[in-house]
C-alpha cells in the first residue's frame, strides 16, 4: 500500500552537469553523479510534468504518490548534449528555466566570469568590499570564488558589472575568457522545445530581482516570457528567480510576475510543495551532480521511498540546498 503523500509535490533543480569556472569537479564525476540520480527518481519516484502537477496543486487536485518534477536552470550547454538523451532514454518529463540575454549571447553569466578571473588569476590575491582573498593555490582560489561570488550577490546589476570590471584589472588573468559555447544558443533550446519538454523563464539576463527597482523587475519578467513564447513558439507560464533564495525576491518580483501572466514562480527555497504553498514562492531544491545519490538529503530519500506507514516528516522543512544561482 502507498503512503498518503499524495498532496506532496518535490521538485529538483540542476544547473551544470559538468564542470565549469565556478563551479569545478573532476571530469566525469557529475556525469556519473547526475545519471545515478535521475535513474534513482526513475525507479523510486513518480516524475511529473512540473507545469501539471502545479496545477493540480492550485485546485486541490491530487498528485501521484511520491510526486517528483525534474527542473534546470541556466542553460548550460551540457543541458542538450547530456541532460536531454538521459531523460529521453529514461521517459522522464522536466521543465528547462532559461535567460532570453545568455541564449543570444549578450549576456555572459557574471558567475562563470568571475570564477574564470579567479582560477586565472595571475595576481597573488584580491581585495573585493574590503575583504582580502588570498589566491596561492587551487584551494584558496576556490573559497574566493564563492567568497567573491556571495558578495557580488547583494548588489544590483551595475554594481556587480563595475566589481566584476575592477577584478578584471586586478586578477590580470592569462587565457581565454569562458565563451558562449557554456550556455545553450536559440537553435539548441529549440530542440529542447520541440523534444515536448517544459520552457520556464529565468528572467531576460539572470538579475537577481530584488536587488532591482520595482519598475526595472516588472519590465523584465514581461520580457522575458515575451522573448521566450516569441522565439520558441511555446506557452510560458512558469518562472524560476535567479539564485531564489527569500531574500532574492521581493513584493514587486510577485506583483511584477502576477501582472506578466505567469501562474506560479519557484525559488531554490528546499522543502515540499503542498496546496498550501503560496504559487509565487514554490519550493525546489538544488541538487549537486557531481555528489550522486548523496545529494539527496534523508529526507527526500524518505520521501521517495515512502510507504503507508511512513511519517515523513513536516512538509516545509528547508534542508539545506547545494549552492544555486
Ligand atoms: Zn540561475
Amino acid at each position: 500500500m502507498e503512503a498518503d503523500v499524495s498532496g506532496r509535490l518535490l521538485v529538483l533543480t540542476w544547473h551544470n552537469v559538468h564542470p565549469t569556472w565556478c563551479f569545478p569537479a573532476r571530469r566525469g564525476v557529475g556525469a556519473r553523479g547526475f545519471a545515478k540520480q535521475l535513474a534513482m527518481c526513475r525507479r523510486l519516484a513518480n516524475v511529473v510534468p512540473l507545469e501539471d502537477a502545479a496545477r493540480r496543486l492550485a485546485e486541490g487536485r491530487p498528485l501521484p504518490p511520491r510526486a517528483v518534477a525534474l527542473t534546470f536552470d541556466d542553460g548550460y550547454r551540457d543541458n542538450l548534449s547530456v541532460v536531454l538523451p538521459l531523460l529521453r532514454r529514461l521517459g522522464l518529463p522536466a521543465t528547462f528555466f532559461l535567460v532570453p540575454g545568455i541564449l543570444d549571447s549578450t549576456v555572459t553569466p557574471w558567475w562563470e566570469v568571475v570564477g574564470w578571473l579567479i582560477r586565472r588569476s595571475t595576481a597573488e590575491s584580491v581585495v573585493v568590499d574590503g575583504r582580502s582573498f588570498p589566491l596561492r593555490h587551487p584551494g584558496e582560489r576556490a573559497r574566493a570564488s564563492s567568497g567573491v561570488c556571495e558578495l557580488l550577490k547583494r548588489r544590483n546589476a551595475d554594481a556587480r558589472a563595475a566589481v566584476v570590471e575592477e577584478l578584471r584589472e586586478r586578477c590580470r588573468p592569462a587565457g581565454t575568457p569562458p565563451g558562449r559555447d557554456m550556455f545553450l544558443d536559440w537553435s539548441a533550446v529549440g530542440e529542447i522545445a520541440r523534444a515536448g519538454f517544459g520552457i520556464g523563464s529565468h528572467t531576460c539576463a539572470h538579475h537577481i530581482m530584488a536587488r532591482e527597482n520595482a519598475a526595472t523587475q516588472c519590465e523584465d519578467l514581461a520580457r522575458s516570457r515575451r522573448e521566450l513564447e516569441s522565439n520558441l513558439s511555446v506557452e510560458v507560464r512558469h518562472l524560476a528567480y535567479p539564485n531564489g533564495k527569500r531574500d532574492d525576491y521581493d513584493a514587486a518580483t510577485i506583483t511584477g510576475a502576477r501582472s506578466a501572466g505567469y501562474a506560479a514562480a519557484w525559488t531554490t527555497r528546499g522543502g515540499f510543495c503542498t496546496e498550501m504553498t503560496p504559487p509565487f514562492e514554490l519550493r525546489r531544491y538544488v541538487i549537486d551532480p557531481a555528489r550522486g545519490a548523496a545529494a539527496f538529503p534523508l529526507l527526500l530519500r524518505q520521501y521517495l521511498a515512502a510507504r503507508a506507514d511512513t511519517d515523513i516528516g513536516p512538509v516545509d522543512a528547508e534542508p539545506p540546498c547545494a549552492s544555486s544561482m
